[in-house]
């Protein structure tokens, strides 16, 4: 086959859970990936199921979730029956995003493209992915599917099983894509980024999207250290960093293209470095970029030096969340030495000294890991109080391939080695004698207390 045009199909799968809240939730990595399809020549088709401003909504007559006005909020979602292995958890289950009858409306609209490809997120929420693909091969018989995202990489013997797809891609995608585009279709790319050199790859695709309330961003991947409760070394097994400058460009671009007020950084490491960070900040106040910034995963506490404080506050960072997870020292070291109980205090006290209150100074504090009993999140939840920070609970989720992953399963009563949906940090995976279910929501009780 020559070098004519192809196009091709990317989808957001469903999510299924028992709660799922839009904290500027986009697939970037997707986004990344139609960009770089764009970018050789290939005509892109893009459904994100989960787009609360997908105008085939509104066709439908669905009205929109209400957003806060920093865009976080509620995905469309409509209950359905739980799954047979989730079926003894006294809890409603949904399918958040598009209806089927939507989606596939949708779909049908799309002149039949040469390949589909499908992301996936958390490992549990593999039921979205499997249906996407069985609709796409209904709809599209004979179109190859290939599978990628998180769910791809941390449970590819799962995916390659039962997913349906004709190839499942683990891991960073750019170059296996490209490369199985060409097998499937003898369409010869001819830009091929450097995966390590983020900032070879062009900026993600957000003008996909008809409506857009915010963007995400994405300055390195991977992270320095290797937590044992942590997928990122399994996901980004290599750290790799881009410039400042051209971080701070394509959110300038972002700003002016999009309108957007609101960019959500992605980073697994985004302070882990000073002097990145540095530039960062000061790039950003120097081209005097008017958004509010949101850093919902976790930051490094060793990163936020009194200066770096003082750019987040001057740059307009709104969204803090710092990475604790425990006030045990014993766990701290035990599970990677990212932070130390001192470090926290002085990152939260240099937020503080930049202008910051309490309620603007996340931390969060990981409950429900293996061996932990209810005790220690107390603990920690009263030093966070005392620190003058607000604590966030984060229940843990085991993951396969992780240090800690062999203790979980053999601690958890729910059978995790063989069903993903057991992953999921709502069922409380590793509950046992030390914590159980009641005490996580005395722990969620004590955690509202202002
Ligand atoms: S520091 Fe954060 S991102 Fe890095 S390995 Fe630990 S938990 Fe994961």
């Amino acid at each position: 086959m020559g070098n004519k045009r192809h196009d091709i199909l990317l989808i957001n799968p469903w999510v299924y859970d028992f709660a799922a809240y839009d904290l500027w939730a986009k697939p970037l990595g997707l986004l990344y990936l139609a960009a770089l399809l764009e970018k050789n020549g290939w005509g892109i088709h893009y459904i994100d199921c989960l787009d609360i401003h997908h105008p085939a909504l509104k066709i439908a007559g669905i009205q929109k979730p209400k957003r806060r006005l920093d865009h976080r909020g509620h995905f469309y979602r409509e209950e359905v029956a739980k799954p047979v292995a989730l079926r003894e958890i006294t809890r409603r289950f949904y399918r958040f995003g598009l209806p089927p009858a939507v989606f596939k409306k949708v779909l049908v609209s799309v002149a039949a493209p040469q390949a589909v490809l499908v992301t996936s997120g958390m490992t549990y929420w593999y039921p979205g992915v499997h249906e996407v693909i069985h609709v796409v091969k209904e709809t599209f018989p004979g179109v190859p599917v290939i599978l990628g995202g998180i769910y791809a990489t941390l449970c590819a013997e799962h995916a390659r099983e039962k997913a349906g797809a004709d190839l499942v891609i683990a891991g960073w995608g750019e170059l296996p894509v490209l490369e199985a585009l060409q097998d499937l279709t003898g369409f010869t790319p001819f830009f091929l980024p450097d995966p390590v050199l983020l900032d070879s790859l062009p900026a993600p695709a957000f003008g996909l999207y008809p409506e857009l309330d915010y963007c995400c961003c994405l300055t390195s991947r991977g992270c320095p250290y290797a937590c044992a409760y942590c997928a990122s070394a399994l996901l980004s097994p290599r750290y790799t960093r881009r410039e400042p400058a051209s971080v701070v460009e394509e959110i300038a671009r972002s700003v002016l293209e999009y309108g957007v007020e609101d960019i959500a950084f992605y980073d697994d490491a985004l302070l882990a470095e000073q002097q990145f960070a540095i530039a960062l900040l000061q790039g950003i106040a120097a081209r005097e970029i008017k958004a509010r910034f949101h850093a919902p995963n976790g930051l490094h506490c060793r990163g936020i030096s009194q200066d770096v404080a003082l750019l987040m506050r001057q740059t307009g960072f709104t969204t803090i969340r710092l990475g604790l997870e425990t006030t045990n020292c014993e766990r701290q070291q035990a599970t990677g030495g990212k932070v130390n109980t001192e470090e926290f205090q002085q990152a939260v006290e240099n937020l503080r000294q930049a202008g910051y209150l309490p309620q603007d100074i996340g931390a969060y504090i990981l409950v429900g890991l293996p061996g932990q009993g209810r005790a220690e999140v107390e603990e920690t939840i009263r030093f966070v109080q005392e620190c003058g920070a607000r604590h966030y609970l984060a229940e843990y989720s085991p993951i396969p391939g992780t240090l800690l992953w062999e203790e979980a399963v053999q601690c958890s009563p729910f059978d995790l080695a063989h069903e993903p949906l057991f992953h999921n940090n709502t069922i409380l995976p590793c509950q046992g004698e030390g914590l159980s279910w009641a005490d996580v929501q005395a722990l969620k009780a004590l955690a509202r207390v202002p």
